[in-house]
């Protein structure tokens, strides 16, 4: 499992130069392992690597390893990175540390009505579907306002926004996309850049990089499909 400590320790070092190299505080720029699909060896060889901030996307398979896990490794952050069916909020306020795609309406009065149930205000990002994709999750750009607002009036703490790039354009027009909503809106943080574009990420201000490949490898083929978690 060293190959994991290792490219997790090589990928700490690329981003800090990267953000020095544009001015930025290392420190600003979160690296978040993003598990789905891995063995709890793997995941195990992370946390032993001292990694802390983990993404998942689904929330069943997040249970399913994180449930246990956690008790062992209080000072884990779990983000939840996948679409959110309905029927399946509960469970993901119970178990994760921030929801990252928020993207429709029909989910914030679910969301605010199990965080206060639970008692448990899990802060959220909402996803912006910036490429305007019929296929990917995501509000569109123009509909952010009316989302943020509905939020706000269930009390929802949106702390941020998400993004996926489509995977045939330059990436870092989205990522400028997005740091250009989240500034309008008042927002700082901005979950952008996976393993292929995390370096164009940094420079247009990304907070946390999601990196699934570049720490664990390549995943089977049908883990990349974009199921509803
Ligand atoms: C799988 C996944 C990632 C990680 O992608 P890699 O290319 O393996 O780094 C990042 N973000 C989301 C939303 C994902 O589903």
């Amino acid at each position: 499992m060293t190959d994991v400590r290792d490219q997790i320790e090589t990928l700490r070092r690329e981003i800090a130069g990267v953000a020095r190299d544009c001015g930025r505080d290392p420190d600003t720029v979160r690296l978040m392992a993003v598990s789905k699909t891995q063995t709890s060896e793997r995941i195990g060889a992370a946390l032993a690597a001292g990694q802390i901030l983990f993404g998942e996307n689904r929330v069943q398979e997040a249970a399913l390893h994180w449930d246990g896990l956690r008790a062992r490794w209080p000072e884990v952050e779990l983000h939840l990175i996948g679409p959110l069916q309905s029927n399946k909020v509960k469970d993901a306020v119970r178990l994760f540390d921030c929801i990252e795609t928020v993207d429709r309406a029909g989910l914030v009065e679910p969301l605010a009505r199990a965080m206060e149930k639970q008692g448990r205000a899990v802060p959220c990002l909402i996803q912006v579907n910036t490429g305007n994709e019929a296929q990917k999750a995501g509000v569109a750009p123009g509909g952010l306002a009316d989302l943020l607002a509905l939020c706000r009036d269930h009390g929802l703490g949106v702390d941020g926004l998400m993004c996926i790039p489509p995977p045939d354009e330059p990436p870092a027009l989205h990522f400028a996309l997005l740091k250009k909503l989240a500034d309008r809106h008042g927002l700082r943080q901005l979950s952008m850049g996976m393993s292929g574009d995390f370096k164009k990420a940094i420079p247009l201000g990304a907070t946390i990089v999601r990196i699934g490949t570049a720490i664990f490898g390549a995943r089977p083929v049908a883990a990349e499909t974009d199921e509803p978690a």
